[in-house]
């Protein structure tokens, strides 16, 4: 059975010291079904994204505090916070140049004066974008495998096979470094999580198992003699 969980509305950070601006901005965003924050500062801005991560970020260049272009890099440290789908809005288009060339991780710009409408398009861009990004990494397929992310869950030609969480972390890795081997160690420690009681012998009966459910797929975890092993894509 397959449950949807309905999903919660984008939520949108507004970082600009304009209020006339940002209140533009959150009136349209609103309107289009986003729950919308405003911050003025680009350092309480840091702060407030850092708490809790909003879905998008639309960041004014020139903020006191920080600017967007010091707070861009700053978030772009976090492995959290770099994921954030962030556009940016610039006074002058010169300002453009400056932000492509420095390759800030900004998804979009918008030159000011915008329209309204405008951003909204924008805005439904971006974080179409990146849930199509969010989308690919939840679903592993090779050949007729096919591994679910986020339902833990494995299907041969439509079959749904049962996996422990060990065979199920076990896939996923060689599914995600296919072609590449991976020896005894770097399983052990990528899926075992440096388990002492856990020898190399575990990984080769766990392989073992793994195969045995994979049926006409099973040859595609191949032996690296003397090495380890890998699944061919
Ligand atoms: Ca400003």
């Amino acid at each position: 059975m397959l449950l949807l969980i309905p999903m919660a509305e984008p939520r949108i950070l507004i970082v600009e010291d304009e209020p006339a601006i940002a209140e533009v901005l959150e009136y349209n965003l609103s309107k289009e079904g986003y729950e919308v924050g405003i911050e003025y500062r680009g350092d309480t801005a840091l702060e407030a994204i850092r708490q809790n991560p909003p879905d998008l970020i639309i960041v004014d260049l020139m903020l006191p505090g920080l600017d967007g272009l010091e707070l861009t890099r700053l978030l772009q440290r976090g492995a959290r916070t770099r994921q954030i789908p962030l556009l940016m809005l610039t006074a002058k288009s010169e300002e453009v140049d400056r932000i492509v060339g420095l390759e800030l991780g900004a998804d979009d710009y918008i030159t000011k004066p915008f329209s309204p409408r405008e951003v909204v398009l924008r805005v439904k861009a971006v974080l179409r974008r990146a849930r199509g990004v969010e989308e690919q990494r939840e679903l592993l397929e090779v050949g007729t495998i096919r591994l679910d992310i986020a339902g833990h869950r494995l299907f041969l030609a439509e079959e749904e096979i049962p996996l422990t969480a060990t065979e199920f972390r076990l896939l996923k890795i060689f599914l995600e470094r296919c072609n590449r081997v991976q020896t005894r160690d770097s399983l052990l420690t990528d899926v075992w999580r440096y388990s002492e009681d856990v020898d190399s012998r575990t990984v080769d009966t766990h392989i073992r198992r793994l195969r045995g459910k994979l049926g006409p797929e099973a040859d595609r975890i191949e032996t690296v003699v003397g090495v380890g092993y890998r699944l061919r894509c």
